[in-house]
C-alpha cells in the first residue's frame, strides 16, 4: 500500500469516527424525542445573539410570541440585577432561553431542580452561569464575610470571597468572576449534571457580562 493510500484510509477513518458520534447523538436524541444542540453549537447561538446586541443589530422577530414548544438552546443561570437581562443581551426570543435569576447568581435546591428539569426533560446542553460588573450582591457578600447568618443569598457567594481574600487585587472585580466559576464547578458535580458533564453531552460555561459595553466574556 502507497503512502497516499494509507493517508487516504486514516482519512476516512477519522471521518468515520466523527460519523459515528454524529449518529450516537442523533440517535440519542431521536431517543428522548427531542432536537438537541450540540454543547458548542448551543454556546456560539449565545456569542452570535451577543454580538448583534452589541452592534445594534438584533433581531425583530425575537419579540414575537410563540406558542411552540420549548426546546431551549440554554439554561442561563444569572443575577437578578435588572440591567443583565438575559434574552436581550442574547438577541433570543421565546422559547430559546431557559432562565433561573437568583442575585448573585448562585442557587438552591429549587432553582437547581428548575436546571435539572430544563437539562432531563427538555433536552438543554449548555448551562451559563453568568455573573456581571457591579454586583450589589457580591458587593455586600465582601462587605458581610465571614458573618454565617448573613443569609443564604450572600453566604452562597464566601467561597469565592474567601478564594479573592487570598490572592489580593480588586476584590469585587475577582469575586464576580470568581464566584461565577465557583458555582458552575459546583453545578458540573450535581446529580444528573455529572455524568453529562464527564460525557461531553453538558457544557457549563461560567461567564461575565459588562454593563458598558453589553458584551459577555466567557471566563474559562
Ligand atoms: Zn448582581
Amino acid at each position: 500500500m502507497s503512502i497516499d493510500q494509507r493517508t487516504r484510509l486514516r482519512g476516512c477513518g477519522v471521518i468515520a469516527i466523527a460519523a459515528l458520534c454524529l449518529l450516537a447523538f442523533a440517535t440519542a436524541n431521536a431517543e428522548e424525542g427531542k432536537p438537541m444542540i450540540p454543547p458548542a453549537q448551543a454556546l456560539q447561538s449565545l456569542l452570535d445573539g451577543n454580538h448583534r446586541y452589541v452592534s445594534d443589530r438584533s433581531d425583530p422577530s425575537n419579540k414575537r410570541p410563540s406558542d411552540a414548544s420549548q426546546h431551549p438552546l440554554a439554561i442561563i443561570l444569572s443575577c437578578s440585577d435588572s440591567r443583565v437581562p438575559p434574552e436581550i443581551i442574547f438577541d433570543q426570543g421565546p422559547g430559546k432561553l431557559f432562565v433561573v435569576r437568583v442575585a448573585g447568581n448562585t442557587y438552591d435546591r429549587l432553582a437547581l431542580e428548575s436546571i435539572q428539569y430544563a437539562v432531563g426533560h427538555l433536552g438543554t446542553t449548555l448551562i451559563m452561569v453568568i455573573g456581571h460588573d457591579q454586583c450589589g450582591a457580591v458587593t455586600a457578600a465582601l462587605k458581610s464575610y465571614p458573618d454565617p447568618n448573613a443569609g443564604p443569598m450572600l453566604t452562597n457567594i464566601y467561597a469565592a470571597v474567601r478564594q479573592v481574600r487570598e490572592h489580593g487585587g480588586d476584590e469585587l472585580d475577582n469575586a464576580i468572576d470568581r464566584n461565577a466559576i465557583l458555582i458552575a464547578e459546583k453545578l458540573a458535580r450535581e446529580p444528573d449534571l455529572e455524568k453529562r458533564v464527564a460525557s461531553g453531552a453538558l457544557k457549563i460555561q461560567p461567564a461575565r457580562y459588562v454593563l458598558k459595553t453589553g458584551a459577555v466574556k466567557l471566563l474559562q
